[in-house]
């Protein structure tokens, strides 16, 4: 209670909270530092459940500890060990019915788990910075891949690829990026950047300026699983937004909520006014899938369609796909 009072500083009032972890001795451990790492382990969980509170240290924080460490134990491995696979789903233009657009999404095939998903991954990758290894290995494959499909697919198709906040802090890392393209020919329009809602709300000019890198080189930009973070609307237009991705929530349950059909319908207007183009994702069925047309969505992406799969069955697909057509 006493932190939580406002402090000033040079006629300044900054306001903080405090998240406390907290173990016990000798419940907890019985040595010093057996019990500073459990406090420790404990104010995270504090942290991770909105901070501003405490939390006790249990045996199983300690398992999900150990779990993590071995998860990135693991992980450190597994680019050496060529065990990361790039997936990709397709993304439909909803006029044409076209594949015209793919997004690239990790998996993990672990020699004993078998395929892990990145809800399992991706979180222990950005917290021990090894994202961004993984990160210039996804966009090297992904690179590649767009050498094979552009001349199949046309001049114009694209790959998406998720970039989390951590991957934004230093510059060299996305520098590799654009040198990349380069060296592989690659113009920046068949590549797009997904990010979330929570980036561009940091209000930071580092990341406009990242961001503008990217966008001088002509790479677009997705704002991903719109509608869920913070939703502030005024940096849409401060950042030059290429396509909004309307999140899986607001679509999967059209059928019964007639009100998200509202909402999906407002995301659409607010977006062509602004000149930035729409993306559902998640669509899962005909009915889904005509809604969101009818509502002039731009692109469709989800399992009616089909899930993420490795590039043999993308290559199939799409042949099977257009010949539909
Ligand atoms: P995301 O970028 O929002 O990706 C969409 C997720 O929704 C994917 O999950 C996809 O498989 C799933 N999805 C698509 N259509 C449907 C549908 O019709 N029904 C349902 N139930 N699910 C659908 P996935 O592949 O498990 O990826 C989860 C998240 O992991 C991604 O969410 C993204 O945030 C992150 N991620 C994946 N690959 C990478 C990567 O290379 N780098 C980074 N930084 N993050 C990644
Ligand atoms: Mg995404
Ligand atoms: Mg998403």
């Amino acid at each position: 209670s006493s932190l939580r009072q406002p402090f000033t500083i040079n006629d300044e009032q900054v306001f903080i909270t405090a998240s406390i972890g907290i173990a016990t001795y000798p419940n907890d451990g019985d040595d010093v530092f057996t019990i500073l790492k459990h406090a420790d382990q404990a104010m995270f969980k504090a942290k991770e459940q909105g901070r501003n509170r405490y939390s006790y240290f249990t045996h199983s924080m300690q398992v999900e500890a150990t779990n993590r460490q071995q998860i990135a134990m693991e992980l450190r491995q597994a680019i050496k060990n060529r065990e990361l696979e790039v997936y990709y789903q397709p993304i439909v233009n909803s006029e044409t019915g076209k594949i015209c657009k793919a997004e690239a999404l990790l998996r993990w095939n672990h020699p004993t788990e078998g395929i892990v998903k990145p809800e399992k991954f991706i979180q222990i990758a950005e917290d021990t910075g090894l994202i961004l290894k993984i990160g210039q290995w996804t966009f090297k494959k992904v690179c590649k891949q767009l050498k094979k499909w552009i001349p199949k697919y046309g001049e114009n198709f694209q790959i998406s690829i998720n970039k989390s906040p951590k991957q934004f802090i230093n510059r060299s890392a996305s520098l590799k990026w654009l040198k990349r393209l380069k060296k592989n020919n690659l113009s920046g329009k068949n590549i797009a950047i997904e990010i979330t809602e929570g980036l561009l709300l940091d209000n930071n000019e580092k990341i406009q300026k990242h961001l503008l890198m990217f966008r001088d080189a002509g790479v677009d930009i997705s704002i991903d699983d719109f509608g869920t973070g913070y939703s502030s609307l005024s940096y849409l237009k401060k950042f030059d937004i290429d396509f909004i991705k309307i999140d899986r929530s607001f679509i999967s349950n059209l059928e019964n909520e007639p009100d998200n059909l509202a909402l999906i319908e407002a995301i659409i207007v607010m977006s062509k006014k602004l000149g930035i183009k729409t993306i559902a994702e998640g669509a899962e069925t005909q009915y889904q899938n005509n809604v969101l047309t009818k509502s002039g969505c731009n692109y469709i992406q989800g399992y009616y369609y089909s899930k993420p799969i490795p590039v043999k069955e993308f290559d199939k697909l799409v042949t099977r796909h257009n010949e539909q057509l």
